[in-house]
C-alpha cells in the first residue's frame, strides 16, 4: 500500500511550518509498513491530482495568499474533481481560506477556489492564542494554536468542531474549521499533526479507502506522549 501526498506551493504556503503535518502523515504510514511519498509543486509546475492521495494547503501571509489566487484558479477544475471525487485535503489557515469563495481583505478581494461554500472577511485585531475543540469525529480534542486576521462564515456546513477555549472560525459562532466529504479546513497552524494523531490517521485512513476501495484498519502506535501533552493543554486551558 502507499500514500501520495502533494504538497501545494510550500515555498509561499508554510507560514507555520506545514512540512512538520507532511512529515508526521510519512512517519505514520511508514511506522505501519505503508509506503509514503511527497510530492511538492510550485507555481510553475502541473498537477496531477489523479496520482494524490492526499493535498496539504498550508497557511500563508494575505501577501503570499494573493501570489498563489491567480494560479490557483487555473487549477481550480482539477482540484474540485479531486474533492468531488472524496480526494482528502488538510487545508491550514491561509490554505483554508483559499478553500473559499473569497477571502475580502483591507488591501482588496484575493478569490479562493470555490471547493467549499465558505467565505473569509478581514476584521480589526488578530485571533491569536491555543485554541482546543471538540469535534464529532474524534473522542479525543483537538488542540492547537490560532492566529489570523480574516473571520470565516462556513454556513451550515459541519465544522471541525466546537471551540471549548480560543476563537475559531470567526471569534463569535462558536465553532472552528470546516469538515466537506474527504477536506478538512482549519485554523489550527503549525504541529496541528503530532499534537493531534487521531486527526492524522483520519487523513491516513480516508485516503487508503479512496484508494483501495476499502476500510483499511490502521496498526495502533504508541501515542502516550502525545496524548499525554494534548490532555496537558486541555486541562490548562479548559475550565
Ligand atoms: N493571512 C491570513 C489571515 O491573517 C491567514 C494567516 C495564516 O495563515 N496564519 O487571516
Amino acid at each position: 500500500m502507499k500514500v501520495t501526498i502533494g504538497h501545494l506551493y510550500p515555498d509561499l504556503l508554510n507560514l507555520y511550518g506545514d512540512r512538520g503535518n507532511i512529515q508526521c502523515m510519512m512517519k505514520r504510514c511508514e511506522w505501519r509498513g505503508i509506503e509514503a511519498e511527497t510530492l511538492e509543486f510550485g507555481l510553475e509546475d502541473d498537477i496531477d491530482f489523479s496520482k494524490l492521495d492526499i493535498v496539504l494547503l498550508g497557511g500563508g501571509s494575505d501577501r503570499e495568499q494573493m501570489l498563489v489566487c491567480q494560479r490557483l484558479q487555473e487549477i481550480q477544475q482539477d482540484f474540485k474533481e479531486y474533492v468531488e471525487d472524496n480526494g482528502v485535503v488538510l487545508a491550514v489557515c491561509g490554505g483554508y481560506q483559499l478553500l473559499g469563495n473569497y477571502y475580502q481583505t483591507d488591501e482588496g478581494r484575493i478569490e479562493g477556489l470555490h471547493l467549499v461554500d465558505l467565505y473569509t472577511v478581514q476584521k480589526p485585531g488578530r485571533l491569536i492564542d491555543n485554541i482546543i475543540l471538540k469535534s464529532e469525529l474524534f473522542e479525543t480534542p483537538i488542540v492547537g494554536f490560532e492566529n489570523h486576521g480574516g473571520r470565516t462564515n462556513i454556513g451550515e456546513n459541519m465544522p471541525l468542531g466546537k471551540v471549548l477555549y480560543g476563537s475559531g472560525n470567526d471569534g463569535e459562532s462558536g465553532y472552528e474549521g470546516i469538515v466537506y466529504k474527504n477536506v478538512i479546513g482549519t485554523y489550527l497552524h503549525g504541529p496541528l499533526l503530532p499534537k493531534n494523531p487521531h486527526v492524522c490517521d483520519w487523513l491516513i485512513k480516508k485516503a487508503l479507502k479512496r484508494r483501495y476501495g476499502q476500510e483499511i484498519s490502521l496498526a495502533p502506535l504508541d501515542d502516550a506522549q502525545e496524548l499525554e501533552a494534548n490532555a496537558y493543554i486541555v486541562n490548562r486551558f479548559v475550565k
